[in-house]
């Protein structure tokens, strides 16, 4: 048997869709979203990370920003500046690109901002509203994970999800959405006895752990669908090369190391029914359900959800 591969750059594409029409939408009604990144320092991932997210938001209509700002900056500016955006009429969506410098208190700020601008959905009061079911802004990746799960077709309704990996960006988060669509959920993490024995009756497993190939196809129920979160650069050396195609074996040789998920896709995929692969699964959903996060803000900002 072989995986049917879920395509998240195909299902990016058709949410990217579904944003212009919302934009478009706003537009009529004289409202263009607007979404501002705060990037404190000058950490080279962040740059690229924030970079990305303005072009995408300016690709699909939004007015996408960033604010950068030095690495010394204290905690005390860094909330005026979050009090200022959340002032601002014409910000419907903030970020704060982490890690934050040490120096600054990342929980004090996420706090800060107003829950109803909060795009990457990790106030406190957004992951409150989601454990209780209510609408709020969801976290990116998970509502991303969620639509690659349904774009696959799976039944979630009654299915056993193990969802590894308990951080509150994405492992709590999606557990949380996969019952809210009424599925059995079991949450496993680094102190979980039996992961293999467990994985035996999931028909939904997603790994979110940042271990590469933590997860064998030996380990996974025949037909599950499997939503690969992890994102792990590992060097050629590295024993997981060994089970990669020959062609990503040499890609890895080429360029001196390669990205590989939590789950080991090659023997994966002759089990599983559906899968991600990494790269292009769930990474590139995750900056399109920010764009719609921020449409949503909009949105609900003006009493028009
Ligand atoms: P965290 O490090 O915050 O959480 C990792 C989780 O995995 C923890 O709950 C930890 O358990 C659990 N864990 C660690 N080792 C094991 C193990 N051996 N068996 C079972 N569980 C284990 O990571 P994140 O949630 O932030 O990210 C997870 C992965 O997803 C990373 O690879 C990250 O790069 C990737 N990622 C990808 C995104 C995308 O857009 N595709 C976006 C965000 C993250 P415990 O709580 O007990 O420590």
């Amino acid at each position: 048997m072989s995986a049917k591969i879920i395509d998240g750059k195909a299902c990016a594409a058709l949410v990217e869709q579904e944003i212009r029409e919302e934009v478009e939408a706003l537009r009529l009604r004289g409202v263009q979203p607007g979404l501002v990144a705060v990037r404190v320092g000058d950490d080279p991932a962040s740059e690229v990370y924030v970079r990305s997210k303005e072009k995408k938001a300016e690709e699909l209509g939004l007015a996408g920003r960033q604010l950068q700002l030095p690495a010394d900056t204290s905690e005390h500016d860094l909330l005026e500046i979050v009090m200022a955006l959340n002032a601002d009429d014409t910000v419907d969506g903030i970020l704060v690109q982490l890690p934050l410098p040490p120096q600054i208190d990342a929980s004090k700020v996420i706090e800060a901002i107003d829950p109803q601008k909060d795009v990457d959905g990790f106030h406190p009061i957004n992951s409150g509203l989601l454990q209780e079911g209510r609408a709020a802004l969801v976290p990116c990746t998970p509502l991303g994970a969620m639509r690659l799960i349904v774009s696959a077709g799976v039944v979630i309704e009654g299915a056993h999800a193990v969802v590894i990996g308990r951080s509150s960006i994405v492992g709590k988060p999606l557990a949380a959405l996969l019952l809210q669509e009424n599925a059995t959920v079991t949450i496993a993490h680094s102190r979980t006895r039996h992961l293999a024995t467990l994985l035996q009756s999931a028909d939904i497993v997603v790994a979110a752990v940042g271990r590469p190939h933590l997860i064998t196809g030996e380990m996974l129920k025949p037909g599950a669908c499997v939503i690969d979160v992890g994102i792990n650069r590992i060097s050629d050396t590295h024993p997981a090369v060994r089970h990669l195609t020959e062609e990503r074996q040499s890609i890895a040789r080429k360029n001196g190391s390669i990205l590989v998920g939590d789950v080991e896709f090659e023997s994966a995929s002759k089990i599983a029914g559906s899968i991600t692969p990494v790269p292009g699964g769930v990474g590139p959903m995750t900056i399109v359900m920010l764009m719609r996060n921020t449409v949503v803000a909009a949105r609900r900002r003006r009493g028009w959800a």
